[in-house]
C-alpha cells in the first residue's frame, strides 16, 4: 500500500515537472536594432574608448527612476575647454519615439568615424563643440521596451494611481499654456510646475552652463521641421532667419531620399506651451528646432520599422551638418542670458 501510494506520488509529480518546467531567467529586453537604454550607454562609452582624443561621455544626472542621463561631447582636444562654438543634439523626450534617439546617437557615431577621413567632418569637430544627448527620458524609454511600446511620459509617480509627466510640456518658457494638461493621467501633462521634473532640470542646466548656438530636439513622427512658437500663432521675433534655417534643413533631408519634411512654425502643427525649444528660443535667442522624423502618418506612426532607421539617418545627417557650419559662421546669440 505505501509503495503504491509513493509510486502514485512520484508519477504525480514528474507529470507536475513535466507540463510546468522551471520558469526560464528572463530574457534580456530588447528594442531589435534600436537602442535601448543599456545598449546606448554601452555604446557611447565604446565611442569613448574608441576616440579618446575626440569624444568625452559626460554623466548630467539621473532620471525619476535613478538612470543615469548622459551626453558626448564631440570634438578636438575634447578634454579641455576651447571656447568654441557648441551646438547641441537632444533625442528621446518622448519614450515611445525610439527613432529619435537612434538618429543623434548614430550622427555622434559618424562624426567620430568619419573624423580622419573626411575632411569636411575634421573642419567641423575642429573648429566646435558637438554635443549629443540621445536620451532624456530613460525611465519611459525603458518602459516602452518592457511594458508599454506606446508610453509617451517620464515615469514619476503622480500619486493618484496615475504615471507620468510630459516632459516636452514641463519647460517654464509659458508653461501652463494651451496644449499641456493639468490632468496627471493625460499624455500631455505638464507636472506640478515647470522643472519639476530632473530630465527637464538637467537637460536645463545643461544648456544653462554652456553657450550653445542652437538645437535641434528630435522627436517623431510626421517629417516636420518646426521652429518656435509652439505656445503661439505669433511668429517668433526671429521668424524670418528660423524659417529659413529649417527650409534649407528640410531641403537637404529631401535631397537624401526624397522625403519631403515640412519646415513650419511649430504652432501650426498644434500650439503647445511649455517645451523645450520655446524655452531655450524664448530665453536666449538660441535658434532651436523640434525636428519630427518619419514616417509621415500615423501608420506606421511610432512603430517606425528597423529597416528605416539608417536611411533616417542619412537623411538627417546632411540637415544636422548644415546646422552646425551656420553655428561655427553665425555670430552667437544669446540676447537674454
Ligand atoms: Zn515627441
Amino acid at each position: 500500500m505505501k509503495r503504491i501510494f509513493y509510486f502514485i506520488l512520484t508519477t504525480l509529480g514528474a507529470l507536475v515537472f513535466m507540463y510546468c518546467p522551471p520558469p526560464q531567467p528572463p530574457s534580456a529586453p530588447d528594442a531589435g536594432l534600436y537602442h535601448t537604454y543599456a545598449e546606448i550607454n554601452d555604446e557611447l562609452q565604446q565611442l569613448e574608448s574608441t576616440f579618446p582624443q575626440l569624444a568625452k561621455v559626460v554623466e548630467l544626472g539621473k532620471s525619476v527612476e535613478n538612470r543615469s542621463i548622459r551626453a558626448i561631447k564631440i570634438s578636438d582636444n575634447v578634454a579641455g575647454n576651447e571656447n568654441e562654438p557648441q551646438v547641441v543634439f537632444v533625442g528621446g523626450h518622448h519614450a515611445r519615439e525610439w527613432i529619435s534617439v537612434d538618429v543623434p546617437f548614430l550622427l555622434a557615431k559618424y562624426l567620430l568615424e568619419n573624423y580622419a577621413g573626411n575632411a569636411r567632418i575634421k573642419n567641423l569637430v575642429d573648429l566646435g563643440e558637438i554635443w549629443i544627448l540621445p536620451m532624456l527620458n530613460p525611465d519611459g524609454h525603458q518602459y516602452s521596451v518592457d511594458k508599454n511600446r506606446l508610453w509617451r511620459k517620464n515615469r514619476r509617480n503622480n500619486g493618484d494611481g496615475s504615471y507620468g509627466v510630459d516632459l516636452n510640456r514641463n519647460y517654464s518658457y509659458h508653461w501652463g499654456g494651451p496644449g499641456s494638461s493639468g490632468d496627471t493621467f493625460s499624455e500631455t501633462y505638464r507636472g506640478t510646475q515647470a522643472f519639476s521634473e530632473p530630465e527637464t532640470q538637467i537637460l536645463r542646466d545643461f544648456i544653462n552652463n554652456r553657450s550653445f548656438r542652437d538645437m535641434i530636439s528630435f522627436h517623431n513622427y510626421s517629417q516636420l521641421v518646426l521652429f518656435p512658437w509652439g505656445y503661439t500663432n505669433s511668429p517668433a521675433p526671429d521668424a524670418a532667419l528660423l524659417g529659413q534655417l529649417a527650409g534649407s534643413m528640410a531641403d537637404s533631408i529631401f535631397s537624401i531620399h526624397g522625403k519631403r519634411y515640412t519646415a513650419q512654425q511649430s504652432s501650426a502643427l498644434y500650439i503647445a506651451s511649455g517645451d523645450a525649444t520655446d524655452w531655450l528660443y524664448g530665453t536666449t535667442s538660441v535658434p532651436a528646432f523640434t525636428l519630427e522624423l518619419r514616417p509621415r502618418t500615423s501608420s506606421p506612426g511610432f512603430l517606425l520599422p528597423e529597416s528605416e532607421i539608417q536611411p533616417t539617418f542619412e537623411e538627417n545627417l546632411p540637415a544636422s551638418l548644415y546646422l552646425i557650419e551656420w553655428s561655427l559662421a553665425a555670430a552667437p546669440v544669446n540676447r537674454h542670458p
